[in-house]
């Protein structure tokens, strides 16, 4: 009776498997249209100087709309493109996008510094990649330093010799480079202190007990604190509310990112944005001017 209720478990796994194959089979080939037919997008979102209100920079991130599928999360179509041999491609599409995007906003005159993007840590093996960076920057006529490449921390745990030097030769060129979701994975300060980067995210996942857990709070704080000694700027992303805002600068976390300036956005919404904040701090600050006088 057992053995019999074990083989239709089994059977009802192994088609379940099937299944999932398919899915997965299906999804990769509607991603590599997707790629092919510029599906794709970027959505841009603003980091705000916690200083004094300017922009720090603005990060790409990635839209996948499909007809069938409807909207898909870059935390299901990044991980399937990894496995799939389609993160190569991504990775060279998104710097274009966005360095083309950045070059499209000088033009027009819009004053933003430096544009972040996203990399799977298998962009990192690719010993081509500084090369194509620096082609695509040259083609755009962009300084190196308004480029900022991010890498998940995880990347750090099973780092390979090829990772790193990449890195440095990013660094060397002028490239920024970012630790991403910076507290969720396990690397130890000592390693922190060897990477060539110019920035730590302190991922998004701290901001949500930050105000009322005091164990979160006092890692938060001495997350800036290792960035200050470092030298290296932190960015708190997932900023969601006022008292956190507060909490971050008195802290002195150099800038933040979240739904509480804006939301990610299309390159058009990003500017219209822009515009209009930039236009608000103006009066901001004429106002203060005023009372001063
Ligand atoms: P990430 O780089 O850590 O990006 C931050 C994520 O938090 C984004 O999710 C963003 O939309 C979201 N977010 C921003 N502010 C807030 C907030 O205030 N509250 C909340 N709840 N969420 C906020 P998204 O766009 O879904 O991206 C998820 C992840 O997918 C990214 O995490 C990044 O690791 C990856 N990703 C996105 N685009 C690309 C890409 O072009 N290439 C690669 N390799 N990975 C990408
Ligand atoms: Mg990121
Ligand atoms: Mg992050
Ligand atoms: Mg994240």
């Amino acid at each position: 009776k057992a053995k019999r209720a074990g083989r239709a478990t089994y059977r009802f796994f192994s088609a379940d498997i099937d299944k999932l194959a398919e899915e997965r089979l299906m999804h990769s080939t509607a991603l590599r249209e997707a790629i092919a037919s510029e599906a794709l997008t970027l959505n841009y979102q603003p980091q705000i100087c916690t200083r004094n209100g300017a922009i720090h920079g603005v990060e790409a991130l990635a839209r996948w709309h499909d007809p069938v599928l409807g909207e898909v999360s870059p935390s299901k179509f990044i991980p399937l493109a990894e496995e799939c041999g389609l993160i190569e491609q991504i990775g060279v599409w998104s710097i274009k996008q966005a360095c083309q995007q950045m070059a499209s906003w000088r033009r027009a005159g819009l004053d933003i510094p430096c544009i972040s993007v996203n990399l799977s840590p298998i962009n990192f093996q690719n010993v081509n990649l500084a090369a194509v960076v620096a082609q695509i920057l040259a083609a755009n006529d962009l300084p190196a330093k308004m480029l900022m490449l991010e890498i998940t921390e995880g990347v750090i745990l099973n780092e390979r010799a090829t990772v790193i030097a990449t890195m440095s030769e990013l660094r060397n060129m002028g490239v920024g480079l970012s630790l991403d979701d910076f507290g969720t994975g396990y690397s130890s300060l000592s390693r922190l202190a060897q990477l060539p980067i110019h920035e730590l995210k302190i991922d998004r996942s701290f901001m949500r007990d930050f105000e009322n857990d005091q164990g979160t709070r006092a890692i938060v704080t001495a997350v800036v604190r290792v960035g200050q000694s470092l030298d290296v700027k932190v960015v708190a992303e997932g900023v969601e509310t006022e008292p956190q805002r507060r909490l971050l600068a008195e802290l002195g976390c150099d800038a933040m990112q979240g739904f509480l300036f804006a939301r990610p956005m299309a390159a058009a919404a990003f500017s219209r944005w822009l515009l209009d904040y930039s236009a608000h701090r103006a009066s901001l600050m004429l106002r203060q001017v005023g009372r001063a006088l």
